[in-house]
């Protein structure tokens, strides 16, 4: 029903909001049993890659479209890693307004770059990192009154919250831990804002560790420092400067959770695992959280039985080159069934 009908009571909508509804949201929390009993645990994921644009952030960019269209707003801006713009390009499409897309260039998973172009977004590649892209970006709001529709705009994070609401309302509570990957770290604080919630309405007793994940080479919360220049595969954590850097900090504090970073090489096995032992497949970023679990769990440090969620922000089909420059080519044979009983080879 989209997430400004079902949770519409817990959030900023009015009689005078537009009601955007690209049904987002309501997506399957599916139990990993067989990764889970490896790991000792009780696994979920969350298959935010079953939104209408590919990932999770469709969630808020329905509340950032509808309330700048409330206060009058006529274009849409954004800078992007890929799945902002996808996003923003979609619900823009949707309302018939336009959007312009600030990527860094180069740096997109090519399904993205694809969604924001048939999307009808104006596309401009930057000739920076995703952190200038977001300045210029804020500079061309200012100069034109675009809406801005990166996670600076409010709007994503209070609607993004609807995740925790739908975890909670699927397992009874909330789980002993959160697993999400962090790059702008948006979305954990929305996550835990989004639990802390629910608590206090008396809607779920527990409350998660919150447990952060980043790429190695983009790891700015792992390390205390800012990443001048962050280089993952994992592109849509390739974020040296979080925006959201100190409500992540704290929601790891008060909830007695970490941050902790995984190499790339890492990451991409355990897209192989969730792919081949699931049949889930997410993409790079959104397997940075189960890297980490393997990762804690060698070092002794995943408690036996914890219930887990993990978020799988978005889907594998947004970067098939990095995913086929993993596995093994088609085995090519001629058309007879020889050349097949001999590729079988039972
Ligand atoms: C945006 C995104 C992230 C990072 O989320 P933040 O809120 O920026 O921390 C992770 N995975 C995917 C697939 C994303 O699109």
């Amino acid at each position: 029903m989209g997430v400004l009908k079902r949770y519409g009571e817990y959030l900023p909508v009015t009689e005078k909001t537009p009601a955007v509804n690209l049904e987002e949201g309501s997506t399957p929390l599916v139990r990993l049993g067989r990764i889970g009993s490896d790991l000792g645990i009780e696994l979920w994921g969350k298959l935010e890659g079953c939104n209408p644009t590919g990932s999770f952030k469709d969630r808020g960019m329905v509340l950032a479209v509808a309330k700048a269209l409330e206060d009058g707003a006529k274009a849409f801006v954004c800078a992007s890693t890929g799945n902002t713009s996808a996003s923003a390009a979609a619900y823009a499409a949707r309302v018939g307004a336009p959007c312009y897309v600030l990527l860094p260039s180069g740096k997109v998973a090519m399904g993205k770059l694809a969604q924001s172009l048939m999307y009808g977004a104006k596309v401009i590649a930057v000739d920076g990192n995703f952190d200038r892209t977001l300045e210029m970006a804020r500079e061309a709001s200012a100069k034109y009154g675009f809406a801005i529709v990166n996670s600076i705009n409010p709007y994503r994070l209070i609607s993004q919250r609807t995740g925790a609401w739908e975890i909670c309302e699927s397992l009874g509570d909330a789980p002993d831990m959160h697993a999400i990957p962090v790059g702008n770290a948006g979305n954990i604080s929305a996550y835990w804002a989004g639990y802390r919630e629910f608590h206090k309405r008396g809607r779920s007793k527990k409350l998660p560790r919150m447990m952060g994940f980043q790429a190695e080479g983009a790891s700015p919360l792992v390390t205390g420092k800012e990443c001048p220049n962050p280089e993952t595969v994992a592109t849509a954590i390739r974020i040296g400067n979080p925006v959201s850097a100190n409500l992540a900090r704290e929601a790891a504090r008060e909830s007695g959770g970490e941050f902790n970073s995984v190499t790339d090489a890492e990451i991409l096995d355990a897209q192989r695992v969730l792919a081949s032992k699931c049949g889930i497949f997410a993409e790079p970023a959104s397997c940075a959280p189960l890297a980490g679990l393997i990762k804690l769990k060698r070092s002794g440090r995943l408690p036996e039985g914890s219930k887990v969620v993990m978020v799988l922000t978005g889907n594998g089909l947004k970067d098939p080159d990095t995913a086929l420059s993993q596995v093994e080519k088609p085995v090519s044979i001629g058309g007879t069934m020889e050349d097949l009983i001999e590729a079988i080879r039972l």
